[in-house]
């Protein structure tokens, strides 16, 4: 995807969380393991901890900060 706001290409990642660590986001299509927490790689820096674990396919523009995902919001 290319970046709405400057117009370079967004990385694709995942974006997950499971409540007792930092949310994080890691390129390619593989959540954040072990490593990354140990590293301190990929951490959300707006992300608040949460209760429930959970994963989001998510691009990353690393020059604007800023990620886009696609989702519906049920009703
Ligand atoms: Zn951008």
């Amino acid at each position: 995807m290319v970046c709405p706001f400057c117009g370079k290409e967004m990385e694709k990642g995942i974006l997950s969380g499971d409540g007792r660590s930092a949310v994080r986001w890691k390129a390619g299509d593989k959540k954040a393991g072990f490593s990354d927490t140990i590293a301190d790689q990929g951490r959300v820096t707006a992300a608040k901890h949460t209760i429930a674990a959970f994963t989001i396919e998510a691009d990353y523009c690393s020059e604007c900060h800023k990620m886009i995902f696609d989702t519906e919001v049920t009703s």
